[in-house]
């Protein structure tokens, strides 16, 4: 089969492939995005916070998100069914906005600068040669080859893994997430409400359109079997301890379906060799509840695209721009991982959570932002 050839090749259809793809592709590069799944991929993130947003702008694609989304701008906090705290969002809040239609709107505007998309195809073979991705062979024959090579594939990254770079995963063991979509009741339709608990669980409720609330369970997984396989009753008298201002919601969680989520922390040792680099949750990964991966992802989308236009096919000029403007963004993510680590080992302390807890990198704002209650 005929290899063929192009300036930047993306492994991965997600967010940050997405995203790059359409800078890069209004930049007149020619790029193709290698995805192994028949399309963009269905599940995942619910909430662009205001950092994210505020890229996507610079970009001229507020609109296009904003348009059919949900602004929030409030999220209280409470424990033992006590409010604590609340974080409020500057800029008129954070969007809520299920992952797939996000990714579907980028996606669709990519089309439009004539980005390739190879759909079901999965990577047979990456060949590396003096530090550099020479040629991807797909496994349907197609080969590839391109100028510069993103692995924007997820947390098991096969480009992570054909540059021998290394990573460290933490799974968050300690606490099982179970996740169900449910109709949207009042309370929920009012406010964002995060509550935990003395015995190590949470509860987080949330609309996600104007019909539809998810629902976050956090629980210690010695509880789940017992919980969830002996019926919802047990699930909804842990709720009432500690789920005080959402009990409309108890209603519509009794007949819905809840799905196990795995989360884990994943750092690596570098974020590029050669002509390749990571991108998105293939470089890190931080607890959900910080809820700024998509934010930082679209950022070090941006920075990618300025330096990948910068180097001009150079390719020594490429390394050393992303040695120098890429590989910085290591030590924010550090951070952010370093504070969702610190979050998720708290949740059954309040005088800890509340001391953990940073305003700041949940929505880089100011410390003014979060109002005692
Ligand atoms: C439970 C959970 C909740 C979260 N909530 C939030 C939130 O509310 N707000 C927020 O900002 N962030 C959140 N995040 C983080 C956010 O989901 C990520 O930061 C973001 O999705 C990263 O996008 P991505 O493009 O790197 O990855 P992904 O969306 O994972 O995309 C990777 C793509 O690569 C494809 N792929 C994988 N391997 C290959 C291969 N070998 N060949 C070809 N294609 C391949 C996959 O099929 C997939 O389409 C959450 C994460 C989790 C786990």
């Amino acid at each position: 089969m005929a290899t063929t050839s192009c300036d930047v090749a993306i492994v991965g259809a997600g967010l940050g492939g997405c995203f790059l793809a359409l800078l890069l592709g209004r930049r007149g590069q020619r790029v193709v995005v290698i995805e192994q799944g028949p399309s963009i991929p269905s599940a995942g993130a619910d909430f662009l916070k205001p950092p994210g947003l505020r890229v996507l702008a610079r970009h001229g694609l507020a609109d296009l998100v904003g348009r059919h989304g949900l602004r929030r701008d409030t999220v209280r906090y409470y424990h033992d069914g006590d409010p604590i705290q609340e974080c409020r969002f500057p800029e008129g809040g954070f969007l809520v906005r299920p992952y797939r239609e996000l990714v579907e709107l980028i996606y669709t505007s990519c089309v439009m600068e004539g980005v390739e998309f190879w759909f079901d195809a999965g990577i047979d073979e990456i060949a590396v040669g003096d530090g550099r991705v020479e040629e991807l062979t797909l496994s349907n024959g197609r080969r590839l080859r391109a100028g510069v090579v993103i692995g924007a594939d997820g947390t098991r990254s096969a480009v992570r893994q054909a540059l021998d770079i290394e990573q460290r995963t933490l799974p968050y063991d300690r606490l099982l997430m179970r996740v169900a979509t449910v109709p949207l009741t009042a309370s929920v339709a009012q406010l964002n409400r995060l509550y935990f608990s003395s015995e190590g669980w949470f509860a987080y409720l949330y609309p996600i359109n104007r019909d539809q609330a998810r629902v976050f369970v956090g629980l210690p997984p010695e509880d789940d079997k017992e919980i969830f396989q002996d019926g919802i009753p047990a699930l909804l008298d842990e709720l009432k301890k500690f789920v005080t201002d959402s009990s409309d919601a108890f209603n519509v969680l009794q007949p819905a379906t809840w799905q196990p989520i795995k989360v884990s922390s994943m750092r690596v040792a570098e974020y590029h060799k050669g002509n390749a680099a990571l991108l998105g949750s293939a470089a890190f990964a931080c607890h959900p509840m910080t809820g700024m991966g998509m934010s930082y992802t679209l950022h070090d989308a941006e920075l990618l695209a300025d330096v990948i236009c910068a180097a001009g096919g150079d390719a020594d000029l490429l390394e050393r721009l992303l040695s120098a403007r890429y590989e910085p963004r290591r030590e924010a993510h550090r951070q952010l991982i370093d504070y969702g680590d610190a979050l998720a080992s708290t949740f059954h302390d309040r005088g800890a959570y509340l001391a953990a807890f940073r305003p700041e990198l949940h929505i880089y704002g100011d410390a003014a932002a979060l109002q005692p209650i």
